[in-house]
């Protein structure tokens, strides 16, 4: 993390829907102190099980539009024809807090929140291991219906064009490897110097005040 006193670090996440980025970016935030998931703003209708301020905040779209308009986005991005968002006052508080950030976005919004923050934000983009594997855990999911699935697979082509503006690439072909991949990218970016001239701020000091 580049100057500022934004201290978190904001990570991104992006995938062709059903690539196991939802589940993978829940593990990795149980399994990490620290880290949090921003809570993304959307038109669409919950699944079954959704819960509203845990998974989504489900909006109309007179109030996504009157949000976009007040500029209270980071990005925003029109994905399978709903509105999706991430709210700009949340993130900021929480890397001024030293929180990290997890954004699950699109690879729209992703682009949008690297020229909003130039060189702020650590990116990784989720592989499936096949068109096949990616076809069955969309239906495996149970929660779209056919034409939605069809739609989505269409879509994955259009995401997975844009895997090389992403810092990391990780393929989700055994759930527990590709944990074990993200972990170690979190694990790496925060031994960093930019890291770590903040975290071991007070050591530095007390190393290079040493006379002699
Ligand atoms: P959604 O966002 O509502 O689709 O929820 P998730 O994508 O987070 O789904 C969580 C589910 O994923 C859990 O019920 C797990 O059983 C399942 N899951 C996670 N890892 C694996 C895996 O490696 N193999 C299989 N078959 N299922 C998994
Ligand atoms: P996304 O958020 O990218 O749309 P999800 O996390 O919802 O993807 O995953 C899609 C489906 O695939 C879910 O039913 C999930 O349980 C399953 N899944 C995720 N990772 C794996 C994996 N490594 N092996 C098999 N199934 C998986
Ligand atoms: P889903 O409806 O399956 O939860 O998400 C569909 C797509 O919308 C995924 O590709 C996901 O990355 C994207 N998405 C979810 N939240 C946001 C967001 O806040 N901003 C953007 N740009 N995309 C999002």
């Amino acid at each position: 993390m580049t100057g500022g006193a934004e201290r978190g670090i904001l990570w991104i996440i992006s995938a062709p829907s059903g690539a196991g980025k939802t589940s993978l970016a829940r593990a990795l935030v149980a399994a990490t102190p620290q880290l949090r998931t921003s809570v993304s703003y959307t038109t669409r209708p919950p699944r079954p099980g959704e819960v509203e301020g845990t998974d989504y905040h489900f909006v109309p779209m007179e109030v996504f539009t009157a949000m976009a308009e007040r500029g209270e986005f980071l990005e925003s991005a029109r994905v399978h024809g709903n509105g999706y968002g991430t709210s700009e006052p949340w993130v900021k508080s929480q890397l001024f807090a030293g929180t990290d950030c997890l954004l699950e976005i699109d690879w729209q919004g992703a682009r949008q929140v690297r020229e909003r923050l130039p060189g702020q934000a650590v990116s990784i983009f989720i592989l499936p291991p096949s068109v096949a594997a990616l076809a069955e855990r969309l239906r495996g999911r149970g929660q779209d219906s056919e034409t939605v699935i069809a739609r989505r697979l269409a879509a994955a082509r259009e995401e997975l064009l844009h895997y090389d503006e992403f810092d990391y690439l990780v393929v989700n072909d055994h759930f527990q490897d590709a944990l074990a991949d993200l972990q170690s990218i979190v694990h790496a970016e925060h031994l960093r110097r930019g890291y770590q001239e903040y975290a071991q701020h007070q050591r530095l000091k007390n190393l290079l005040g040493m006379n002699g």
